[in-house]
């Protein structure tokens, strides 16, 4: 086993191997990709076979197995037809220089350690908090997706109420604000952190707007009142794409004085797009925000980039103390390590930053406004349908729409079969009740002529 390349140990076969991986990679990011699908384990098992045993299976055969059975194995989600949930689509750029970080191996925790890292990471995060309108004293981490970012966002908001409170809160139980439309990971971060949910109305169009917010307000007891820290509000809610009224909201969480949480990991990537930025206006109040660059930035799993208006607060919030850790602090450092719930860390935030500055931002707003465009298209085509109807007209660039007399058992029927014919990957999803479809734009390989493949699969 070559643990190390070193001269010696460089061997013929290991040799060999590196640059099978690096043409694998290579080809990877470069391929037109099919799309895909999940088999069973069975299957698997019966292509696969035993890949881990005592002995090794070797190096040709171990890619082998990856290239032929287990990478298609997976759906590919930088495909142009991948619809679902939020996709996916890493720049080249970005891809291969996620490769070279990943050999690199660089501790991204401590400025001591990974000061180049770090340096290169903060400039994309500095990039983020400047489209956000956010001070020049703001900043954060890249975390592993919007869910630890939530999470860690919520968890200084929390510090700070208690910290403010002279520790009079500190065995009492907090209350969040959030509206219904809220992404799934703030239920979750509320349990993870044992606080209560209050939940504001959303609009017809699943909005939170400020009114909301002080309707929930009014309809709260004293001692959950008393108990409130922190609104939440999404910019770009990942079920229909909408933006909450972020101005509105911000200012009642600042009448209040709570702590204002945007949670933009789907939308965030609009905020460099001039045709929308409008719809963000109040954003530059958030005292923390989340920006998904795996979503709708063009970087590879995992990253979230959170950003605190006062990083003071999540540095009070998340510094982990030890012996052996203190002793390697010089307080003036930053280190990521103390923003966010985790320790360890690989620099995520390096594949963006590559490829930002490989491409420059206007690339970026390019990208963003290309699906917006695109978007803005397929609604037009299934507005001059006769079998599709636009349940709303799309703010960002997710399309939710129905098929005119089709029921739940249709819909589903037909997902399985585009997905199966590697056509397209859409599941349904569900607005106030019904079932409907959902199609989520973030890969600017996306043209119009593919949702008129779909489209035209529902007739
Ligand atoms: C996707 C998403 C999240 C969760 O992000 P992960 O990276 O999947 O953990 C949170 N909030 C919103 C609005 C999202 O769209």
């Amino acid at each position: 086993m070559t643990y190390r390349p070193s001269m010696h140990a460089f061997d013929r076969e290991a040799k060999k191997l590196s640059k099978r991986i690096l043409r694998y990679a290579l080809k990877r990011v470069r391929m037109d990709p099919p799309l895909d699908h999940a088999v069973s384990e069975a299957e698997l098992r019966r292509r696969a076979g035993r890949t881990v045993t005592r002995e090794g299976i070797g190096a040709q055969r171990a890619l082998s197995v990856w290239e032929d059975v287990l990478a298609p194995a997976c759906i590919s989600i930088d495909h142009p037809r991948y619809f679902s949930y939020v996709p996916a689509a890493p720049t080249e750029a970005a891809g291969l220089f996620d490769v070279a970080a990943s050999a690199a191996n660089i501790f991204g925790g401590s400025w001591q350690e990974g000061a180049g890292a770090i340096y290169a990471e903060n400039e994309a995060l500095r990039w983020i908090a400047d489209l956000a309108g956010l001070p020049s004293e703001a900043g954060g981490v890249f975390v592993s997706g919007g869910t630890a970012g939530n999470l860690s966002a919520l968890v200084a908001a929390r510090w700070k109420w208690r910290h403010d409170s002279a520790s009079a809160m500190d065995m009492t139980r907090g209350v969040i604000i959030a509206s219904r439309s809220a992404h799934s990971s703030i239920t979750q971060a509320a349990q993870v952190m044992d606080v209560d949910v209050v939940w504001a109305a959303d609009d017809d169009r699943g909005r939170l707007v400020g009114e909301a917010v002080h309707a929930a307000w009014m309809s709260m007891t004293q001692d959950q009142r008393v108990r409130t820290f922190c609104v939440v509000a999404t910019g770009g809610t990942t079920n229909v794409g909408v933006v909450d009224d972020l101005a509105g909201v911000g200012q009642i969480a600042a009448d209040l004085g709570l702590w204002f949480h945007v949670d933009a990991a789907y939308g965030g990537a609009a905020l460099a797009a001039p045709s929308v930025r409008a719809l963000f206006d109040g954003v530059e109040r958030a005292d923390s925000i989340i920006v998904d660059p795996h979503k709708w930035l063009f970087a590879p799993f995992d990253s979230c980039a959170l950003i605190y208006r006062d990083p003071r607060i999540a540095r009070a919030a998340h510094t982990q103390h030890a012996e052996y850790l203190d002793a390697l602090r010089h307080d003036d450092d930053w280190n990521p390590s103390d923003y966010a719930h985790h320790l360890t860390r690989r620099a995520r935030g390096l594949p963006l930053w590559f490829s930002l500055a490989v491409h420059g931002t206007d690339a970026y707003t390019d990208a963003v406004e290309r699906n917006l465009t695109v978007t803005r298209e397929g609604a037009e085509d299934i507005r001059t349908s006769l079998y599709l109807e636009l349940v709303m007209d799309p703010e960002l660039s997710v399309l939710v729409f129905r098929r005119r007399g089709w029921t739940t058992e249709q819909y589903y029927a037909w997902s399985d079969t585009v997905l199966t014919d590697g056509l397209a990957f859409v599941v349904p999803t569900s607005w106030r009740g019904e079932t409907v479809l959902r199609l989520c734009l973030v890969n600017p390989a996306t043209t119009r002529d593919d949702l008129r493949l779909v489209f035209n699969s529902l007739k």
